[in-house]
């Protein structure tokens, strides 16, 4: 088994999770729904990006053949 060679102190180990903080999102808003999403994303609410749409949604898709 691998044994490590020196002790880390608390003060290295500290200084090295210095780094490990999560950094929080920066979520803007949807220029067609309004819906805060992730920049330079696809909308998941609208499915808009740089203004057309580029993801059909689920309700407007008609994925039953036989009822029409
Ligand atoms: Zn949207």
């Amino acid at each position: 088994m691998a044994v490590p060679q020196n002790k880390v102190t608390r003060s290295r180990r500290n200084m090295r999770r210095s780094h490990d903080a999560l950094v929080a999102d920066n979520p803007a808003e949807c220029p067609n729904c309004g819906e805060l999403k992730r920049p330079h994303h696809v909308c998941g609410a609208c499915g808009h990006y740089a203004d057309r749409e580029v993801v059909a949604q689920a309700d407007e898709v008609d994925l039953d053949e036989d009822a029409a």
